[in-house]
């Protein structure tokens, strides 16, 4: 049998599952929101150009209007100003958007610190148990957070330590980092050194960011894969994606 007919099969019959990690896109989903003399992404927001009336009496359809930030999302390299050489949304890897994922399960820590940072000792414990992290394939950083709704965007929510960033970035072979914040980064991370370290350092390292993920729970730490489905907005610093998870049961 085939690789693809053995996969068909499998969701078929429920030996692999298909988990969607996406939060739905609407006018309520939580987006960051930057102080100060900075510039903010837009919500997400549909306008009716007809649904079964004088302007269109068959058809149903809407413009959508949309950051490129905007709910469950790819970060592009080209996001940051040290990645800023590198490639736009419209340019990544396919073999980057189907790759393996793995789960760091943070959320205990998380519920007693809404602040807690990942370190490199997190990372390095969580080695000693799963093995190495996937080369060219995707960190999922489980906080809990995908429960807090419109909290989602507050200054006290959890990331990365400055050292952690970069050594995800620079040492380790993964290819992205998944979160279930509005940001990979953590909400005081204005004030870290270098602010933003998650973008200043994956983005600047040529790897990629994926924000507002759901259900990783769903997830086993080890043997999912995932399937992220960005638009190619050429030029594009990222894009809203669908992504799923391919789960063996
Ligand atoms: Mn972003």
């Amino acid at each position: 049998m085939s690789v693809l007919s053995a996969l068909l099969d499998a969701t078929r019959s429920g030996a692999v599952e298909i988990v969607d990690l996406t939060t739905p896109l609407q006018s309520s989903t939580p987006i960051l929101e930057l102080p100060e003399p900075f510039a903010n992404t837009s919500r997400f927001r549909l306008e009716e150009l007809s649904r079964y009336d004088d302007r269109g009496p068959a058809w149903y359809w809407n413009d959508i209007h949309t950051g490129e930030h905007t709910g469950t999302h790819l970060d592009a390299p080209v996001h940051w100003v040290t990645g800023k050489d590198g490639l736009d949304v419209s340019q990544a890897p396919l073999s980057t958007l189907v790759s393996s994922a793995v789960v760091l399960d943070l959320s205990a820590e998380v519920a007693e610190n809404p602040d807690f940072v990942l370190e490199v000792e997190h990372v390095r414990a969580w080695q000693a148990e799963h093995g190495p992290l996937p080369e060219g394939g995707w960190l999922l950083y489980r906080t809990g957070w995908d429960a807090r709704g419109d909290d989602a965007a507050g200054p006290h929510t959890p990331g990365v330590s400055a050292d952690c960033a970069q050594w995800l970035a620079e040492e380790s072979p993964i290819a992205g980092l998944g979160v279930e914040t509005v940001g990979t980064d953590a909400g005081a991370a204005p004030g870290f050194t270098p602010p933003f370290p998650c973008h200043s350092f994956l983005l600047g390292a040529g790897k990629w960011g994926l924000t507002s993920l759901r259900n990783i729970t769903r997830l086993p730490p080890t043997g999912s894969v995932l399937v992220v489905c960005p638009l190619p907005i050429v030029d594009g610093s990222g894009s809203p994606a669908r992504v799923l998870a391919l789960v063996e049961r």
